[in-house]
């Protein structure tokens, strides 16, 4: 089922979701399986699996010259959504990006997800590649997440890459896109974004997912602003506890958030990661009890690989 369906058919009550990432190569899928069983207590109508593209290894060999190898550390998005889909029945949502791919690879992953019965998908652009300081897009490839869109929707519509191709079937994705409370990092400002973020909607994204934040009034401002630009698709909060004391410094420079000063003080003050963990859970209970309280559809948590701390927020939230 849609998103989108989903948040109608719950009626204004406030539904739960997460995010999890593929395990590493190497693991298996058991580890995911792991992190997803407590949480299913909490009825997700669906579960995003993050899509991670390829870096660039430098490796010195013996005569000196350096080798450059291309990894995907975590590989298995499809898989790990089909696996969701058939082990929980949960609506399973693949992060699908514009960055390594060419649209003739893009048409062919919606082929695969379409298939699957795969029916929502999350379009996003992506990243730099870790070593290089700008996104650059594939030479066949898109440039912004509101073209992946645009490809997507077209799909929708049974218009392929291949013009010749007569009595295509139509797919019938429902798709999400990245919001930022706090702007891109790389955009000029928030309203500039926001223009940008409307063009997503207007080529067929309808709902928007946003980035963390840890202030709510942040994001309450950022959906009025929204709405006062005409945008009316859901737009569901991102949160993430925090769970170390090197986040303090790790998630602003990561993710290009801010932390409130009233946060960091408590984090500060903790005497190791197990406190500043209780410090997180705490502070993303408070966020969540006061977003509910707001009417959101839906909270939807980064777990970064870990549900414990999500699951004790949940318990006390849901
Ligand atoms: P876009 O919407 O394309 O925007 C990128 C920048 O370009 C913005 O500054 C925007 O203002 C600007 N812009 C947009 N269109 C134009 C235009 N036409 N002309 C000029 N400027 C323009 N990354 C991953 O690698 N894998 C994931 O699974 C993943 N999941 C995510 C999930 C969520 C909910 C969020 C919030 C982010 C996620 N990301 C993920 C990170 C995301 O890929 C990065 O934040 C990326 O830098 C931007 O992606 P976007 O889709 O928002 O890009």
């Amino acid at each position: 089922m849609k998103v989108t369906e989903h948040i109608t058919r719950a009626k204004g009550k406030t539904q739960f979701s997460f995010e999890i990432l593929p395990p590493l190569k190497g693991q298996n899928v058991q580890s995911i399986f792991d992190n997803i069983d407590p949480l299913m207590e909490f009825k997700p109508p669906f579960i995003d699996v993050t899509y991670h593209r390829e870096e660039y290894v430098y490796k010195e060999l013996e005569s000196g010259l350096i080798e450059k190898k291309i990894v995907r550390k975590r590989p298995g998005t499809v898989g790990i959504c089909a696996a969701i889909q058939n082990k929980y029945s949960v609506d399973a949502i693949p992060h699908i990006l514009c960055g390594g791919f060419t649209k003739e690879d893009t048409e062919n992953f919606l082929i695969d997800l379409d298939f699957l019965g795969i029916d929502n998908v999350m379009a996003l652009r992506g990243d730099a590649v870790k070593s290089e300081t700008y996104f650059k897009s594939e030479k066949e490839g898109h440039k912004f997440a509101s073209e992946l869109t645009s490809q997507i929707q077209d799909l929708n519509n049974g218009i392929y890459l291949d013009e010749e191709l007569q009595n295509s079937s139509k797919t019938d994705f429902c798709i999400g896109v990245a919001g930022y409370p706090e702007k891109h990092m790389e955009a000029p400002s928030l309203d500039s974004d926001i223009h940008f973020l409307k063009k997503k909607i207007k080529k067929g994204a309808t709902y928007i997912v946003t980035q963390m934040f840890f202030d709510n009034q942040k994001y309450f401002e950022f959906v009025k602003k929204c709405r006062a630009e005409g945008i009316t698709v859901p737009i569901i909060p991102g949160l993430k506890p925090i769970s170390t004391k090197k986040q303090l410094n790790l998630l602003p420079h990561r993710f290009h958030v801010d932390l409130p000063q009233d946060l960091i003080i408590e984090i500060v003050k903790c005497k190791d990661n197990k406190e500043a963990r209780e410090v997180g859970i705490e502070w993303c209970i408070n966020q969540s009890r006061e977003l509910i309280k707001a009417g959101v559809p839906l909270l939807h948590y980064y777990s970064m690989g870990k549900s414990s701390n999500i699951y004790q927020i949940a318990k006390k939230v849901f």
